[in-house]
Protein backbone atom coordinates (compact mmCIF):
# COMPACT_ATOMS: atom_id res chain seq x y z
CA UNK A 1 0.00 0.00 0.00
CA UNK A 2 1.62 3.31 -0.97
CA UNK A 3 0.33 5.88 1.11
CA UNK A 4 0.47 8.38 -1.29
CA UNK A 5 -2.11 6.92 -3.48
CA UNK A 6 -5.91 7.85 -2.32
CA UNK A 7 -7.07 4.82 -4.01
CA UNK A 8 -4.54 2.00 -2.07
CA UNK A 9 -4.88 3.87 1.00
CA UNK A 10 -7.25 3.96 4.14
CA UNK A 11 -8.47 6.13 6.37
CA UNK A 12 -6.19 5.12 9.69
CA UNK A 13 -3.79 6.23 7.25
CA UNK A 14 -5.35 9.41 6.15
CA UNK A 15 -6.98 10.49 9.09
CA UNK A 16 -4.22 12.12 11.17
CA UNK A 17 -1.96 12.55 7.87
CA UNK A 18 -1.64 16.01 6.68
CA UNK A 19 -1.67 16.46 3.34
CA UNK A 20 -0.04 19.85 1.57
CA UNK A 21 -0.38 19.02 -1.99
CA UNK A 22 -3.45 16.99 -4.37
CA UNK A 23 -2.12 15.21 -7.48
CA UNK A 24 -5.25 14.79 -10.10
CA UNK A 25 -4.62 12.39 -12.83
CA UNK A 26 -6.48 12.80 -15.73
CA UNK A 27 -6.51 10.77 -19.03
CA UNK A 28 -8.83 9.87 -21.60
CA UNK A 29 -11.03 7.11 -22.99
CA UNK A 30 -10.22 6.55 -27.02
CA UNK A 31 -8.96 4.85 -29.66
CA UNK A 32 -5.42 4.44 -29.96
CA UNK A 33 -4.99 3.43 -33.51
CA UNK A 34 -5.69 -0.44 -33.97
CA UNK A 35 -2.65 -1.90 -31.58
CA UNK A 36 -3.09 0.36 -28.20
CA UNK A 37 -5.44 0.38 -26.04
CA UNK A 38 -8.45 3.06 -24.94
CA UNK A 39 -7.13 3.30 -21.37
CA UNK A 40 -3.76 4.40 -22.94
CA UNK A 41 -3.92 7.92 -21.94
CA UNK A 42 -5.00 6.72 -18.51
CA UNK A 43 -2.36 4.41 -18.08
CA UNK A 44 -0.10 7.00 -18.16
CA UNK A 45 -1.40 9.30 -15.83
CA UNK A 46 -1.83 6.89 -13.09
CA UNK A 47 1.64 5.74 -13.77
CA UNK A 48 3.52 9.22 -14.63
CA UNK A 49 1.58 10.41 -11.15
CA UNK A 50 2.57 7.89 -8.91
CA UNK A 51 5.60 8.21 -9.69
CA UNK A 52 6.36 11.67 -9.42
CA UNK A 53 4.40 11.39 -6.33
CA UNK A 54 6.68 8.35 -5.00
CA UNK A 55 10.07 10.81 -5.97
CA UNK A 56 8.48 13.77 -3.88
CA UNK A 57 7.22 11.60 -0.82
CA UNK A 58 10.88 9.96 -0.51
CA UNK A 59 12.15 13.79 0.05
CA UNK A 60 9.11 14.77 2.53
CA UNK A 61 6.74 15.56 0.51
CA UNK A 62 3.35 15.73 1.76
CA UNK A 63 1.46 14.51 -1.68
CA UNK A 64 -1.88 12.49 -2.12
CA UNK A 65 -2.45 11.48 -5.64
CA UNK A 66 -6.31 11.21 -6.41
CA UNK A 67 -8.20 8.79 -8.65
CA UNK A 68 -7.54 9.07 -12.39
CA UNK A 69 -10.65 10.72 -14.64
CA UNK A 70 -10.69 8.04 -17.32
CA UNK A 71 -12.69 10.30 -19.81
CA UNK A 72 -11.30 13.64 -21.41
CA UNK A 73 -12.90 16.05 -24.15
CA UNK A 74 -12.96 14.22 -27.22
CA UNK A 75 -14.60 16.80 -29.40
CA UNK A 76 -12.58 16.30 -32.57
CA UNK A 77 -13.28 12.57 -32.57
CA UNK A 78 -16.79 12.44 -31.84
CA UNK A 79 -16.97 9.85 -35.00
CA UNK A 80 -14.36 7.23 -33.51
CA UNK A 81 -16.67 4.21 -32.00
CA UNK A 82 -16.58 4.27 -28.20
CA UNK A 83 -14.55 7.38 -27.67
CA UNK A 84 -16.28 9.01 -24.63
CA UNK A 85 -16.54 12.33 -24.83
CA UNK A 86 -16.81 14.42 -21.71
CA UNK A 87 -17.30 18.29 -22.52
CA UNK A 88 -15.16 21.33 -20.88
CA UNK A 89 -17.90 22.54 -18.99
CA UNK A 90 -18.72 19.45 -17.51
CA UNK A 91 -15.16 18.98 -16.22
CA UNK A 92 -15.31 22.45 -15.20
CA UNK A 93 -18.02 20.79 -12.86
CA UNK A 94 -15.71 18.02 -11.45
CA UNK A 95 -13.28 20.24 -10.39
CA UNK A 96 -15.07 22.48 -9.01
CA UNK A 97 -16.55 19.63 -6.67
CA UNK A 98 -13.04 18.30 -6.12
CA UNK A 99 -11.28 21.56 -5.46
CA UNK A 100 -14.01 22.44 -3.03
CA UNK A 101 -13.34 20.16 -0.62
CA UNK A 102 -9.44 20.15 -0.56
CA UNK A 103 -10.08 23.64 0.01
CA UNK A 104 -12.57 22.90 2.65
CA UNK A 105 -10.03 20.77 3.95
CA UNK A 106 -6.89 22.47 4.18
CA UNK A 107 -5.10 20.81 0.80
CA UNK A 108 -4.55 24.00 -0.52
CA UNK A 109 -2.71 22.60 -3.45
CA UNK A 110 -3.64 20.97 -6.86
CA UNK A 111 -1.52 19.78 -9.59
CA UNK A 112 -3.73 18.41 -12.42
CA UNK A 113 -1.51 16.10 -14.65
CA UNK A 114 -2.89 16.13 -17.71
CA UNK A 115 -2.12 13.39 -20.19
CA UNK A 116 -4.23 13.86 -23.35
CA UNK A 117 -4.11 16.48 -25.72
CA UNK A 118 -7.88 17.03 -26.08
CA UNK A 119 -7.84 18.50 -22.31
CA UNK A 120 -7.07 21.76 -21.89
CA UNK A 121 -7.66 23.05 -18.18
CA UNK A 122 -5.57 26.58 -18.17
CA UNK A 123 -8.91 28.15 -18.23
CA UNK A 124 -11.00 26.25 -16.12
CA UNK A 125 -8.32 26.54 -13.32
CA UNK A 126 -7.98 30.76 -13.68
CA UNK A 127 -11.71 30.50 -13.20
CA UNK A 128 -11.69 28.40 -10.28
CA UNK A 129 -8.91 30.19 -9.33
CA UNK A 130 -10.56 33.31 -8.42
CA UNK A 131 -13.67 31.40 -6.35
CA UNK A 132 -11.08 29.65 -4.66
CA UNK A 133 -8.63 32.22 -3.63
CA UNK A 134 -6.80 30.14 -0.93
CA UNK A 135 -6.00 27.62 -3.67
CA UNK A 136 -2.93 27.41 -5.96
CA UNK A 137 -4.22 25.60 -9.21
CA UNK A 138 -1.81 24.37 -11.86
CA UNK A 139 -1.93 21.83 -14.68
CA UNK A 140 1.21 19.50 -16.07
CA UNK A 141 0.71 18.47 -19.39
CA UNK A 142 2.99 15.70 -19.77
CA UNK A 143 4.09 15.66 -22.79
CA UNK A 144 5.20 19.10 -23.00
CA UNK A 145 7.85 18.51 -20.38
CA UNK A 146 10.17 16.72 -22.67
CA UNK A 147 11.36 17.57 -25.85
CA UNK A 148 10.43 14.31 -27.93
CA UNK A 149 13.18 14.40 -30.19
CA UNK A 150 15.79 13.70 -27.55
CA UNK A 151 14.11 10.24 -27.35
CA UNK A 152 12.02 9.12 -30.40
CA UNK A 153 13.52 8.93 -34.28
CA UNK A 154 10.35 9.62 -35.28
CA UNK A 155 7.82 12.23 -34.64
CA UNK A 156 4.37 12.11 -35.08
CA UNK A 157 1.15 13.11 -33.00
CA UNK A 158 -1.64 10.20 -31.53
CA UNK A 159 -0.80 6.50 -30.86
CA UNK A 160 3.03 7.71 -32.22
CA UNK A 161 6.26 6.61 -31.13
CA UNK A 162 6.20 8.40 -27.89
CA UNK A 163 3.12 6.48 -26.87
CA UNK A 164 4.17 3.31 -28.38
CA UNK A 165 7.24 3.42 -25.97
CA UNK A 166 5.62 4.88 -23.22
CA UNK A 167 2.69 2.55 -23.22
CA UNK A 168 4.29 -0.38 -23.95
CA UNK A 169 7.34 -0.21 -21.57
CA UNK A 170 4.79 0.69 -18.56
CA UNK A 171 2.37 -2.65 -20.05
CA UNK A 172 5.22 -4.53 -19.75
CA UNK A 173 6.23 -3.62 -17.16
CA UNK A 174 5.45 -5.92 -14.06
CA UNK A 175 5.15 -3.31 -11.31
CA UNK A 176 2.87 -0.95 -11.58
CA UNK A 177 3.96 2.83 -10.64
CA UNK A 178 7.34 2.54 -11.98
CA UNK A 179 9.41 4.28 -14.77
CA UNK A 180 12.55 2.65 -14.76
CA UNK A 181 13.82 4.23 -17.69
CA UNK A 182 12.88 7.65 -16.16
CA UNK A 183 12.70 9.14 -19.67
CA UNK A 184 9.33 10.24 -19.14
CA UNK A 185 10.11 12.30 -16.27
CA UNK A 186 9.81 15.83 -17.33
CA UNK A 187 12.97 17.72 -17.22
CA UNK A 188 11.02 21.20 -18.31
CA UNK A 189 8.05 21.70 -16.33
CA UNK A 190 5.29 23.36 -17.95
CA UNK A 191 2.88 24.27 -15.53
CA UNK A 192 0.01 27.09 -15.25
CA UNK A 193 -0.80 28.86 -12.44
CA UNK A 194 -4.53 30.16 -11.36
CA UNK A 195 -2.83 33.47 -11.07
CA UNK A 196 -1.48 33.85 -14.67
CA UNK A 197 0.24 32.00 -16.79
CA UNK A 198 4.05 32.39 -15.80
CA UNK A 199 5.64 29.21 -16.72
CA UNK A 200 7.72 27.84 -13.77
CA UNK A 201 11.26 26.35 -14.37
CA UNK A 202 11.90 22.73 -12.97
CA UNK A 203 13.81 19.97 -13.60
CA UNK A 204 11.56 17.23 -13.55
CA UNK A 205 7.86 16.55 -12.55
CA UNK A 206 8.48 15.21 -9.45
CA UNK A 207 10.68 18.68 -8.99
CA UNK A 208 8.03 20.44 -9.95
CA UNK A 209 5.49 18.87 -7.44
CA UNK A 210 8.14 19.19 -4.74
CA UNK A 211 8.38 22.54 -5.16
CA UNK A 212 4.55 23.02 -5.19
CA UNK A 213 5.01 21.92 -1.76
CA UNK A 214 7.75 23.61 -0.97
CA UNK A 215 10.52 21.63 -0.07
CA UNK A 216 12.78 22.76 -2.42
CA UNK A 217 14.30 26.10 -1.15
CA UNK A 218 15.56 26.39 -4.71
CA UNK A 219 12.17 26.99 -6.07
CA UNK A 220 9.93 30.33 -5.18
CA UNK A 221 6.34 30.44 -5.83
CA UNK A 222 6.32 32.98 -8.81
CA UNK A 223 4.14 36.32 -8.47
ZN1 LIG B 1 -5.37 11.18 -25.83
Amino acid sequence: MRPYILAETNYKTTRDQQYDLAILPWGATEAHNYHLPYSADTIEADRISAESARVAWEKGAKVIVLPTIPFGVNTGQYDIKLDINMYPSTQMIVLKDIIEVLNRQGINKLVVLNCHGGNDFRQILRELGVRFPDMFLCQVNFYQVLDRKDYFDEDGDHADDTDHGDRHHQLDNGEPGTLPHGRFLPDRSTTTGDRGSAPIAGDAAHDCLTFMIGTNPENQRPN
